[in-house]
């Protein structure tokens, strides 16, 4: 039988690169899409001379792909706050002319298509932990609606080309991930607090700290992600790690792990941050078999040597 073929659009990005990385060693065949917005060619040109091609390309615009596709992951968006916060048109359109074109892709194909949706969705969230059946308390007209909405939208098409269009579509909810290939400067709380510690600079804890996030390591989520595409499931699953921490706790825990002397000050929190973030993975557990198994300091870790590479080659 041929070689499965893959097509990740969001292939240089972070989570993108690691899911072609590991698709590659599974033995399937990659296309990675990205139009380098938020991506860096850094993370993928190690794929080169691999049975994996670039094409650089905006999703938003028609996908071309030649030849069989037998799954479509799209993973193309700008993902930090801070991201979307500065491109805020560009992250509407990835999550909504960008799903339809990737649908559009994987209907013509007969391919099976993977989203990847956020714990955005639940916004900040009333009912804690989050179980897929919550539909969320999202404010459109905030800061984060540009993300969370595309992102909700971007769900409501993909369910809409499994029901009429009878595309085995998937919906993955990922909750906050980690791990070595997110940007310096990415803005988010793991890698600017590393960043921050390395270079013995105040760590930036955004309001009193207490509101709490899960962390998931890059390998496991990949693993929940590739679990999913391989399954039968069309409903949405989250994929996150319950182990829940405060900010301040996450801040202390790099700050101490890095052997830094950096203090910790307190920044203004942004608007509409959601105060808690767990997801309730039963739904992965019982249909996928999945549950994360890198602890925080394993994580942590691994990330933390990345960045020490990065920081000292700049
Ligand atoms: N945060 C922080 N300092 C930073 C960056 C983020 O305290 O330098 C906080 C942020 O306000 C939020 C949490 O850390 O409460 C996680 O933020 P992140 O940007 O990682 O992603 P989010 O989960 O909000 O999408």
């Amino acid at each position: 039988m041929a070689k499965p073929r893959v097509v990740i659009t969001g292939a240089a990005g972070f989570i993108g690169s690691h899911l072609a990385e590991t698709l590659l060693d599974r033995g399937y065949g990659v296309v990675g899409i990205d139009n380098l917005l938020t991506g860096d060619m850094a993370n993928i040109e190690h794929l080169a001379g691999r049975d994996f091609v670039f094409v650089k390309h905006d999703v938003t615009n028609y996908i071309y792909v030649e030849g069989p596709v037998d799954v479509v992951l799209h993973w193309a968006s700008p993902a930090s706050p801070i991201d979307y916060l500065e491109l805020p048109i560009q992250t509407l359109k990835v999550g909504a002319l960008g799903t339809h074109k990737a649908l559009g892709l994987a209907k013509a194909k007969g391919a099976r298509f993977v989203i990847a949706s956020t714990s955005e969705v639940y916004g900040d969230p009333l009912e804690h932990p989050q179980k897929e059946t919550y539909w969320g308390n999202v404010n459109p007209v905030g800061p984060r609606g540009v993300y969370d909405e595309a992102k909700r939208f971007a769900e409501a098409m993909t369910v809409a080309y499994h029901r009429y269009h009878g595309v085995d579509a998937k919906i993955v909810r990922i909750f906050n991930t980690y791990g070595p290939r997110m940007r310096v400067r990415d803005g988010r709380a793991v890698p600017n607090f590393i960043a921050q510690a390395l270079r013995g600079e105040d760590v930036t804890v955004y309001g009193d700290g207490r509101q709490t996030r899960s962390l998931c390591y890059i390998s496991d989520l990949v693993d929940g992600v590739i679990r999913l595409m391989l399954s039968s499931a069309n409903e949405p699953i989250n994929i996150g790690n319950p182990q829940e921490l405060t900010i301040e706790d996450i801040a202390r825990t790099i700050i101490r792990m890095t052997g830094s002397s950096s203090r910790i000050v307190h920044k203004a929190l942004p608007v509409d941050d959601p105060k808690v973030r767990r997801p309730d993975i039963t739904r992965a557990r019982t249909i996928l078999g999945w549950e994360p198994t890198i602890t925080l300091e394993e994580g942590l870790g691994q990330t933390i040597a990345y960045f020490r590479t990065k920081l000292a080659v700049r």
